[in-house]
Order: C-alpha cells, then structure tokens, then sequence
C-alpha cells in the first residue's frame, strides 16, 4: 500500500481543494458534523448545507399542522407545496419554512422525538434528496447530513464519517442546550441520542452507514481545533494521492505490452468509427493499480470499454467458462487475462488479481457479473468486495452507456459514451470489518458501486436524454432475460 501523506505534505498542497468540490459529512447525532462543516466550508471558501434542518423543518410543520410523523402522504404533500429556504447564519444556519424563520422552531424537544420518524418515509427522501442534489449541482459545498456519501452525493470529492462515543456526543448536545437557552436533563439526551442513532441506522431508505470510501473521523477525544485541521487534511488527501497514482503517459506506455499496443491501435479508431464519447478522465492513461470497474449491457462493452484503456497494461478476470475451447483459451491467455470460479471463494484467482495490481497493472472488472438491460445497472455480485477487501486497491467507477445499439457513423438514438467517475479509494474498510461481517462489507461495497454508477449515468442523461430507442432495447433485453436466462 503506498504511504499516506505527512501533514506537513497535505498542508503543502494547498490550493488543491477545487471551488466546484462536493464535501460529504456524514454520522450520527452530536458527533461534531455542523461545527466543523460550517467551519471548513469557511475555510474552503464552499456553502455549507444542514440536510438536518431540512427534515427538522418539515418536522415541525408537520407538528404545527396536526400532520401525522407517520403520514406519508401528508408529509409529502406538506413537502411538496412548500418553499424551504437555507441561508448561512453565524451560529446556525438560518432555516425558512414559506418565509417564516423556523430556526429557532426546529431545535426543541418535540422535533428531536419525531423527526427520525419523518425521515424515514421513501417519498420525504426522496424529495429532500432532489432539493438537496440541485443545491450541490449548483456550485461547491459541504454537506453534512446521514446519507450525503452514501446517496445523495455518491461521486463526493471527500467524504468524511464523524464519529464519537454517544456519551461524549450527548454531553455535546446537552451543553450546547443549555448554550441555547433549552433546559434538559442529560441522560434524557442521550437516551434520546442512542434511540435516534437506532432508528436512523435500521431504517430501509438510505440509513446512516459509513461509505466504504470514507474517512473516518472518531472525535471523542478531539478538541474543536484538531477536528476542523483533521476534517480540512481529509479534503486534501485523495487530490494528493491522485497525483501520485497516475503513470505519466510515457511511463504507461513503456510498461504497456507491444500486443497491447497493437489491440489498442485497432480499438481506438473503432470506437471512433462508432461516434464514442469518453469524458471524465483526468489523464492520458489510466491510474496505476486501480480497479476499473464498468456496467455492462452488451458483449461490445469489454472492447469498447477497454479500448479507451489505451496505454495501460489492464488485466482482465473472467468467468473461468470463458477459457474453454483452444482457441478461447490462446485468445484469453494472450490477453493475460485472470480465469476466476465464480461459484466459490476462488482464492487462486484472488491472489493473481492481487500481485498484478501490486506491480502497478489495472484490472477490468463487471461487478455486476452478467449484461443487464441498458438503463438499468444493478444487482451487484459479490467479486468487487471481495476483490477489494482482498487487494486494498482503489476503484474507477466507469459508467458505458449505447453498446446496445451502436452503428458506424454514430447512432444519435442510442449515444455511445463511458464516462469515467473519480478514482475511489475505500479508506473505511478497516473500520467496516470491525462491526461487520466481510459479507456485509462485500455488500457495502456493492451498493456504493451502484450508487456512483447511477449517478453517473444521471449525469449522461442530464446531457442526452433517454431515448425511446434505448428504452426499446432495454425492454427487449429484460424480455430476453426472463424467457432465456433468469438473473440469479
Ligand atoms: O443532524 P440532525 O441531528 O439535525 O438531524 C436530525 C434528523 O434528521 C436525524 O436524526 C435523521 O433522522 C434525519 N436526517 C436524515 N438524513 C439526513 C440528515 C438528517 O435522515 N441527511
């Protein structure tokens, strides 16, 4: 594993926190989210967003209005009608339910007691996660919240999971009460805290969890200056480790196998021929030891995909089935590509994927494990956890979309496009195996694969709209499945 940077290295790098950046805080109540989201968005010059406020908001509307917490529809249509304004405040920020200054409203007893049950309706979500999304798309900011790594901004530039002892979160909470003017009994906070961090973690929809690729924060024993200077490093480690795992073209191309060369020769133009788009890649080549992964719909994804790998020795692993027949086998086996069992634990497989991405070699994987209809990436098998628990290696989620329907000359019904998402590396692993199973890491893992995915191919239809030739295919491909092979 490479280093990780000394401080003094971080400080060095110091404008390398772009004004466009999404920061994500994540975790439970009391644990120092709003002091130092509000303090680094100072300090980076971003907007600071309480998605907290937004569901103590509509709480108290509810509240006032005699609208069930458990009454969905309610909720929903209290929700939709509704202006919700968030301004920057010195201590909070200012909070406007149709123009009424509700800041003061949404901090008392009664909406701590019901707006854990709020906030677990899909629809409320879903909604909040909209409002939220367009604040973030609209220019850089820090976001603190339960689930902005994990779902409303999957593609984070940082994301940070602040973390604490509940006594040391309920003695913060209870002093800054009484800061406030609010009379409370302490063990009534922290009983009321440790229900809250119950019910937000075992609900359905987007609980609170720790997104494998965040950086974990415990600031029990962190004094207010250290876990502001922390949280300000954390932004600036991945661009920091960025610069240090992306081959410089002319070293990937030394390293690049000549029968490489000669595929990538032919595949470049190809994809060209095909009117492919690729967007979102930083550098000429891809990051050293990274595992690319890609959904998959058609059998021209592994060529089209890779072909925009140009330069770089990429590993592929493959269902082991593919190798049979001589002239599979030569075929694979010239590709250097990895033969896996997908039926159990293929620890040989494994620990090749291991020392290829050791010596700096990439490797292509579908974690999806099968083509799924176009539009509709998902379920997630388990390789991808397990590959990355296995090897520690970062990840670059790469999204392709029209390898359905591609034509010479391009075909505008269906854009063919991979669009590359940031490299992620999954910093929280260790601290995932220490409450849960390696299965459940190798879900969490799965899941936040998916998520970046969909984000990305929002994105790809926010510039070019679904279209029915796409929806066509998809319904056609999903028929196909059913009548020929049932996803398992
Ligand atoms: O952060 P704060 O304690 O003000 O959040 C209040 C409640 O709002 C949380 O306990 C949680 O139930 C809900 N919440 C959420 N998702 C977010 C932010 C807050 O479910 N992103």
């Amino acid at each position: 594993m490479r280093p990780l940077p000394t401080q003094d290295e971080l400080r060095a790098a110091a404008d390398i926190v772009p004004r466009d950046a999404v920061v994500a805080i994540d975790g439970p109540a009391g644990s120092g989210k709003s002091t130092t989201a509000k303090a680094l968005a100072r300090k980076l010059g971003l907007v600071y967003i309480d998605t907290g406020a937004m569901y103590r908001a509509l709480t108290c509307a509810a509240l006032d209005q005699n609208c069930s917490p458990e009454d969905e529809a309610g909720l929903t249509s209290l929700l939709d009608t509704a202006k919700l304004e968030l301004r920057p405040g010195d201590r909070e920020s200012q909070v406007l339910w149709n123009g009424r200054d509700v800041s003061q409203a949404i901090r008392t007893a009664a909406v701590d007691a019901n707006v854990s049950a709020v906030s677990a309706h899909g629809e409320v979500r879903r909604r909040m996660v909209d409002r939220q999304r367009r604040f973030g798309r609209a220019g850089g900011v820090v976001m603190e919240g339960r689930d902005i790594g994990s779902v409303v901004f999957p593609l984070a530039s940082t994301k940070i999971y602040l973390d604490a002892s509940p006594e040391a979160r309920a003695d913060r909470r209870w002093r800054q009460n009484r800061e406030r003017g609010v009379e409370n009994d302490r063990a009534a906070v922290l009983a009321d805290l440790v229900e809250r961090d119950r019910r937000d973690s075992q609900r359905a929809e987007s609980p609170l969890t720790i997104s494998p690729d965040a950086l974990v924060l415990d600031t029990s024993d962190l004094g207010l200056d250290r876990q502001i200077e922390a949280a300000n490093l954390a932004c600036r480690v991945n661009p920091w480790l960025d610069a240090r795992t992306d081959w410089d073209a002319e070293t990937a191309w030394r390293r690049c196998p000549g029968k490489y060369r000669l595929v990538y020769s032919f595949l470049g133009p190809l994809g060209q021929m095909l009117g492919l788009t690729v967007s979102g890649r930083p550098t000429p080549t891809v990051p050293a030891g990274a595992i690319l992964a890609s959904n998959h719909i058609s059998w021209w994804d592994p060529p089209l995909v890779g072909g925009t790998f140009r330069r770089s020795h990429v590993r592929t692993l493959a269902k082991k089935e593919l190798f049979k027949g001589p002239l599979a086998r030569a075929f694979f086996g010239w590709m250097d590509a990895i033969p896996i069992d997908r039926k159990g634990y293929d620890d040989e497989a494994f620990e090749a994927a291991r020392r290829a991405l050791e010596a700096g070699d990439c490797l292509f994987i579908f974690p999806e494990g099968t083509r799924r209809p176009a539009g509709e990436p998902g379920p997630v098998r388990g390789g991808l956890g397990i590959l990355a628990q296995v090897t520690r290696a970062p990840v670059l989620p790469i999204y392709v979309r029209g390898t359905g329907a591609a034509r010479f000359g391009g075909n505008p019904q269906s854009p063919l496009e991979v669009r590359y998402g940031p490299l992620v590396r999954l910093h929280a692993l260790d601290r995932l195996l220490q409450d849960l199973d390696p299965r459940d890491v190798t879900v969490r893992v799965g899941a936040m694969f998916l998520s970046m995915i969909e984000e990305l191919q929002a994105r790809s239809h926010d510039e070019h709209a679904e279209t029915d030739q796409e929806r066509d295919l998809a319904s056609h491909q999903r028929h196909q499945r059913r009548s020929k092979r049932p996803f398992d």
